[in-house]
Parts: structure tokens; sequence; C-alpha cells
């Protein structure tokens, strides 16, 4: 799951290299020309070249480095002129960027209110029948060669979701963490289809409605989080399994403990109710996991890694196990 405002631009490969060494820095937060509000804490995410050991300093402040590369600047991000600067030896490179104020707000179109919420019905727009009901949820009793599970790997094609500090894509990272918890279940004995299995997008109420109409027990939606532009994601940092309603919530429950077991240096926060487009299905138990978040340095290293892949995909199956035994 991504805010859209996170949708950043890489920008690699700052400066023609007059010396081999010279390190390349990428931002990847806040993008080019980003339109923040004029006091502001945002955090400046990216990364540096990892062939030479330069000292890094976001507006006079130093910053620390992370191996891969990576940094989180802990030094708020000021509207207007930014200053990125990095020093190795008596070399200096500088990288400015710059902060705009955001727009006037602009007057209400009248003529375009939002529909009052009551009168909102949250299943008309994903095309399944609110009633529509095909199998006993949780399959108890039956065995997982019976269960037919939906892996989503959220994301895909132009849409990337959130960019790590290295310029690299969540819809990549979920669709890595969603091959392995299809190939864990598949391992156990579930019959698993995947949403996705390229780097394709199908559209995003395609995937509930193909769950229903595949009639599946189980969906399960692959994502990566990111802080809002103006929270430390250090201090955010953590894992949760969402879900939309009570149909999900003992699926979501049962694979979000053992998640949380699995990866016990994340704060866990539980199951949590959220109104998304691919969990508010009737009929399908569904639910989204937010493994951790990418846009901080620590979490884009562990999350790029194959090893701990293979161990959520071990807590997801265990998870599904739970739940069909509730
Ligand atoms: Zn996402």
């Amino acid at each position: 799951m991504t805010l859209r405002r996170f949708a950043c631009i890489l920008l690699a490969g700052v400066g023609t290299a007059a010396m081999s060494a010279e390190p390349a820095i990428s931002i990847a937060f806040p993008r080019a020309g980003a339109r923040l509000p004029a006091i502001t804490n945002v955090y400046c995410i990216g990364a540096v070249a990892t062939n030479i050991s330069a000292t890094l300093t976001v507006n006079g402040a130093t910053t620390d480095v992370y191996r891969t590369g990576a940094f989180l600047a802990m030094v708020p991000v000021r509207s207007g002129t930014n200053e990125i600067a990095a020093v190795w030896g008596t070399n200096v490179l500088k990288r400015m960027f710059t902060v705009a104020q955001p727009p006037p707000p602009q007057p209400t179109d009248k003529g375009a209110a939002p529909q009052p919420r009551s009168q909102h019905d949250p299943y008309k727009d994903l095309g399944i029948p609110t009633n529509a009901v095909f199998a006993a949820s949780p399959p108890r009793g039956r065995k997982p060669s019976d269960v037919l599970v939906m892996v989503d790997a959220g994301h895909g094609g132009s849409d990337t979701g959130t960019i790590s500090p290295h310029g690299w894509y969540e819809k990549d990272v979920n669709l890595m963490q969603a091959r392995a918890i299809r190939d864990e279940l598949r391992r156990v004995g579930f019959k698993v289809v995947m949403t996705r299995d390229d780097d394709s997008y199908p559209p995003l109420y395609s995937r509930p409605r193909n769950a229903w109409r595949m009639k599946v027990d189980a969906f399960i939606s692959v994502h990566h989080n990111a802080t809002a532009a103006d929270s430390n994601p250090r201090l955010v940092r953590h894992t949760t399994t969402y879900v939309s309603n009570a149909k999900g919530l003992p699926l979501a429950a049962a694979i979000q403990r053992h998640i949380a077991r699995e990866l016990g240096h994340i704060r866990d926060c539980g199951a949590q109710e959220k109104s998304l487009a691919v969990c508010r299905n009737p009929a399908v138990a569904s639910c989204l996991l937010e493994v951790d978040f990418i846009n901080l340095p620590e979490g884009e290293a562990e999350s790029w890694d194959p090893a701990r892949h293979r161990r959520v995909a071990k807590a997801v199956a265990l998870g599904v196990l739970d739940w069909m035994m509730e």
C-alpha cells in the first residue's frame, strides 16, 4: 500500500563523473518539484553509490549512510532550496533540490459534492452481489488440497507502489514475496492462483471480482508500506494486516499472529480495519499484508532478502492453516 504522494521520481547519476570514484546520489524522496507544506518535517530518503566511503550531509547535518548506500536523513527538509553534499577526501559533490510551497486552496466545486457516506454501497463498485456466499468460511474440516487461495502481488506495471531509498519499486518486492507465499502454500498442499505473475497491472477491482468468480476460499494481497511524508519511518515501522469486513478478520488475525512472531524485531500492530478495494469482498475472506516499511533503509534491506520472503511465506501458510481450524 502506498500514498500517492510517495510516488517519487528517481534522480540517479547526479552530475557527470569527472572522476570514476565520484559517488552518485539518488533521491527517492522528496521528488523533484514536490509541493509540500511551508513548514514541514519531511525526511529525505535516498542512496549514495557504495564504491566510495563519502560523508553525506543534508542541509549541513551529517547523516548516516548504510552499508548498502541507502540513507535516511533525519533533518527536516525546508521549503525552498535544500542541499545534499557528499564529501570524500578533498572532494565535494553538491546536489541541490527544491521543495516548492503548495498551491493555494481552490474553492470547492459545489456541483461535484461528494456522495454522502450513508448512501455509499461499499460493494457496488466491485460488481459482486452483497449477499454472495458459496462456501463456509473458514473452510473447516477441508483438506488444503480442497482449499483455493488467491495471492495478489500489489501494484504492477506503471503502478510502482512505494519507491525505496535505492529507487527500487514496491511492485517488484510484492511480486517476489507473493511468489514465495504461493510456493509455500503449494508445498503445504493448497491450491493457489496469482492475480499476476509478471509486471502487469490487473485492474484493482478485477482482483477481488476474479476471486469471487473463481470461488476462492481466501484472498491475500501482498504489499509493503511507506510512511506519510511528515513522519519519521524509523519511529513508525511496524507490521500489520488489514481487513475490511468481518469475513476477513479471522484470516487476517491468524496470518498476522504468525508474521508478528516471525518478524519479532518489528512492532506488531495486529490486524487492523481499513476500507480497501481488494478487501471489501463480501464473498471471500480477504486481507492485505503490509509486511514492512521499505522507505526505511533497514526495511528496504530486509524486504529484498529472499530468506525473509521464505520466512514470511511460512508464517502466512501457518496462519492459513490456523484459520481453517478456527
Ligand atoms: Zn502497496
